[in-house]
């Protein structure tokens, strides 16, 4: 009877003993710039030893009286510093958890705090970097804020006139002048730079122009173009993306089948006719050109929005066709028919250096848009954010009165967006520019 009772005592002690037993609810993981904190979870009052194991090195946390929580979900970490987290049962009532290590960091800090809403008891582990080491990093972290790159293609060129309008205005020097623009544009925006296909009269092989722009480590692709048609009556800018069906319009259609015929005016062969065998390789391309090809559109519709404040449009919509130069599996790509120089009056506007100068404004600022909202990783334009907002980096010799003009709004709007009270800026100084109609 008695040694009965001494054994449901000592049950009911085991019994309050693991009612007494911690529980380790979660854990959260934080990058800071030169530390990451790691956080966790415990149900009541922490009992814990925190040391560091070399070779290689890792943080280990034994947690007194601890047990797993039945509803903790499998730790994954996304950390510039902690690989991964495992844990085990080490013995009875000890429940250990190694942080591996991605670099090295000084001794950990831990250190508890209380419970505080919507916290309950918490174990915190802050893992400083190595100095040594932080320098580096930092330094790579700028090196990674890239301009983002756009190839710019003016079609044609050299030996291949492309269309001949009007008045023997000639498509490869109305497009390479365009082309120009564009480049002085973007040059002039912060995080972009642009690269031309073709810098002067000269012809490049229709499957060279996007192989030139992947060697320039393009993130975008811009053909540009100004053709003619048989009737004099169609005008018109137009936007395409890549179709590997039929072309979307007859128009489309015969401009395809004149630009493709391109290498054989410029001087290349047979190269295009020998291209409609669809190889293995080719298909096996296929499902990332669906995905660039998704890209390619979103774009081509911004751009061809941009140009319609600028131009006359063929059609109101984007356009679809097979054109050799938007084959590129990975660079979104589009090619613009800026307009017909078959066309009286459009050849006669694309003969002017301002027109051609508007145009070129238009496609800079379409491309612009598209990068900002959907800006490359490790891009500056990623880094500058809110796609919304355009961002001045200041160079030196800028003025604010030249800023203004460059974008279109008034040196007041930029001053008072910026909370300037003079007109000085500084070289390095990021200014927010104000879009038109938001000046007040
Ligand atoms: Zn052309």
């Amino acid at each position: 009877m008695f040694s009965l009772a001494k054994l449901a005592l000592v049950g009911l002690l085991g019994q309050l003993c693991l009612a007494q037993m911690n529980s380790l609810e979660g854990v959260r993981v934080h990058d800071a710039p030169n530390y990451t904190r790691v956080v966790f979870d415990t149900r009541s009052k922490l009992n814990y030893q925190v040391f560091t194991l070399d070779n290689p090195k890792r943080v280990v946390i034994d947690f007194n009286d601890t047990a797993i929580s039945q509803k903790l979900a499998p730790w994954q970490v996304d950390s510039r510093v902690v690989a991964g987290i495992r844990r085990a049962e080490r013995q009875h009532g000890i429940y250990r958890v190694v942080l591996d290590l991605k670099r090295p960091v000084k001794s950990p800090e831990p250190f508890v705090l209380n419970p505080v809403r919507p916290y309950g008891h918490r174990l915190v582990i802050d893992l400083y970097w190595d100095s040594s080491e932080q320098k580096g990093v930092v330094q790579a972290q700028l090196d990674s804020q890239r301009d983002v790159v756009v190839a710019i293609d003016a079609g044609h060129g050299g030996e291949d006139p492309g269309a001949i309008g009007v008045n023997k205005v000639l498509e490869k020097n109305v497009v390479l002048s365009i082309a120009r623009g564009v480049k002085r544009h973007l040059d002039a925006a912060t995080g972009f730079k642009a690269v031309l296909v073709r810098a002067g009269d000269y012809y490049v092989p229709l499957r060279k122009r996007p192989q030139l722009a992947r060697e320039a480590r393009s993130d975008f692709f811009v053909s540009i173009h100004a053709d003619a048609f048989k009737s004099p009556t169609v005008s018109g800018a137009s936007v395409y993306a890549l179709s590997r069906k039929r072309a979307t319009s007859e128009t489309a259609r015969w401009l395809v089948e004149n630009e493709n015929r391109s290498d054989l005016i410029g001087g290349v062969g047979k190269v295009v006719l020998d291209d409609y065998d669809e190889s293995v390789a080719e298909m096996l391309l296929d499902l990332s050109m669906d995905a660039n090809l998704i890209h390619s559109i979103d774009a081509g519709e911004t751009v061809l929005a941009a140009l319609s404040e600028v131009a006359r449009l063929h059609k109101g919509r984007l356009e679809q066709a097979g054109f050799v130069v938007l084959k590129s599996p990975d660079v979104p790509s589009i090619l613009v028919e800026t307009g017909y120089i078959s066309n009286p009056s459009e050849a006669r506007l694309l003969a002017t250096s301002k027109y051609q100068q508007r145009i070129a404004r238009a496609i800079a600022d379409g491309v612009q848009e598209y990068m900002r909202r959907n800006p490359p990783p490790g891009s500056l334009i990623a880094v500058l954010g809110d796609s919304n907002t355009v961002r001045h980096l200041v160079k030196r010799g800028d003025t604010l009165s030249e800023i203004a003009l460059r974008y279109d709004v008034s040196a007041a709007a930029i001053r008072h967006a910026n909370r300037l009270h003079g007109n000085v800026i500084k070289t390095g100084e990021v200014l927010i520019i104000p879009r038109l109609g938001q000046e007040s």
